[in-house]
């Protein structure tokens, strides 16, 4: 397999993690309930894309507001309702793609600014940099960026854990168990007790055992920060320490922890930011 290491990936991060700024798109006019158009059935997609429910017809009714109110509350903003400045640039945000990108020996932030059309006081915000002049080869930078350059095609090689529907998307949903709002970090896979549940990857077991809520896990490291989460197993075939082989079965499908049925949650992680694997597997 490639190196993950070196793999540059593209992703879309919903959360708001970022201290980077995002232009505020000031000159666009207000969106508010009762209006009409091309600009609302963007907002509407744009919703979706979050994880809300609505109708994307380019009518902002009840439920696109509601949806707004939402993430204005959950910002800390005056939920209005209204989508003005501060609203679009919490959205931009929400939606912002963010690369990956493994720092190699002699590169600095200038050139790795410019190949990503950002600049390097973004990069050095985001990342939190102390010493922006010194970095190590291996180390991961998180490079908020609107235009994902050609080169940052998804070279990754990860396979799927277990072949299922996907009974739960990665974002913000309705927790089927408690019935509250909240942002969810994976992928629920659903499949039958008892089903292989395979390594995406190859890796290092970092974490085996019982996860709370998350049921019977196992944590797999990849390396350069990744790593790859399987949960609510019935049985874990693998032991803290072992190495396992990209396609090797690690655990049985189960309905461990906070569960209405038995499926996978898988999640991705690079460093302590989960990511949608949606993006990242074949
Ligand atoms: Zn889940």
């Amino acid at each position: 397999m490639p190196p993950l290491r070196k793999v540059i990936i593209s992703i879309l991060l919903l959360g708001l993690i970022a201290a980077a700024s995002v232009p505020a798109g000031a000159a666009s006019p207000l969106l508010k309930r009762g209006m009409r158009g091309a600009e609302v059935l963007s907002l509407q997609e744009l919703l979706g894309k979050l994880g809300y429910k609505v109708a994307v017809d380019g009518i902002f009714g009840p439920e696109t507001e509601r949806a707004v109110q939402e993430i204005q509350k959950s910002a800390g903003l005056d939920p209005d309702g209204i989508v003005g400045p501060l609203t679009r640039e919490v959205l931009a945000r929400l939606t912002e793609s963010v690369v990956a990108y493994t720092v190699q020996r002699g590169d600095n932030l200038t050139a790795i600014a410019r190949r990503y059309n950002t600049t390097v006081s973004k990069i050095t915000s985001y990342n939190r940099l102390a010493n922006p002049d010194r970095l190590l080869p291996g180390q991961i930078l998180l490079i908020p960026t609107q235009s994902v350059p050609a080169s940052a095609a998804l070279r990754l090689s990860l396979q799927w854990p277990v072949q299922g529907r996907i009974s739960s998307g990665y974002g913000a949903r309705i927790h089927p168990v408690l019935n509250v709002r909240h942002f969810h970090g994976g992928i629920d896979i659903a499949a039958p007790e008892g089903t292989p549940v395979k390594a995406a990857e190859a890796g290092r077991v970092v974490k085996a055992g019982n996860m709370g809520s998350y049921g019977l896990g196992v944590v797999l490291d990849h390396g350069g920060g990744l790593t790859t989460w399987y949960g609510h197993c019935s049985r874990l075939l693998v032991r803290v320490g072992e190495t396992v082989k990209q396609g090797q079965t690690i655990a049985l499908v189960g309905r461990t922890g906070l569960t209405t049925g038995p499926h996978l949650d898988f999640r991705i992680k690079i460093g302590d930011q989960t990511v949608d694997p949606l993006q990242w597997l074949p």
